[in-house]
């Protein structure tokens, strides 16, 4: 375990154990939680249950976020289909990571197909949407700008909803 996941652990064993006043000091902390490019390099197209879910995008990609220290996303989601241990399941759901994004998020960036953000702007967490209807479907994958190179199950530009988060 590295330094950051280790971070992350001790913020989350003192929300559990104290009241307001930590709560306070982690408002501060999270501020200096781990960076998007954390996760993106522990992405590694695989979850720690080494189990497919069909659809994995969120998966897998949940599973390099929370290895790089986001303990935020091993409650309160969907974790149909990944093979985790209780209490160490991924979530799976594009539309709830999207969620979970939209929540962190300190720069959106949103277009229509092949939209994506200038580059040399750091990388980001994407969703995309095959059609403008909320029902259609979603993925989530990295994006790195300074590369123009994606990290995910997919890349799909031309799909009709482009969305790009960052903090
Ligand atoms: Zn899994």
């Amino acid at each position: 375990m590295d330094l950051i996941s280790r971070r992350g652990l001790l913020v989350a064993s003192a929300s559990a154990l104290a009241g307001v006043a930590v709560t306070k000091r982690l408002n501060a902390q999270q501020l200096v939680w781990p960076s998007i490019t954390e996760g993106f390099n522990r992405y590694n197209n695989n979850c720690i249950c080494n189990t497919s879910a069909g659809q994995n995008c969120a998966h897998f990609m949940s599973d390099a976020l929370i290895r790089a220290g986001y303990l935020q996303l091993l409650s309160g989601f969907t974790t149909w289909g990944c093979a985790a241990a209780w209490g160490s399941k991924r979530p799976v759901q594009a539309k709830e990571m999207c969620a979970w994004f939209k929540g962190r998020a300190l720069v959106t960036l949103k277009g229509g197909a092949y939209f994506r953000p200038a580059p040399g702007t750091g990388i980001y967490v994407v969703y995309q949407q095959y059609t403008t209807s909320p029902t259609s479907q979603g993925h989530v994958c990295f994006w790195d700008s300074n590369n123009g190179t994606a990290r995910g199950t997919l890349w799909l530009p031309w799909w009709a909803v482009q969305e790009f988060y960052k903090w």
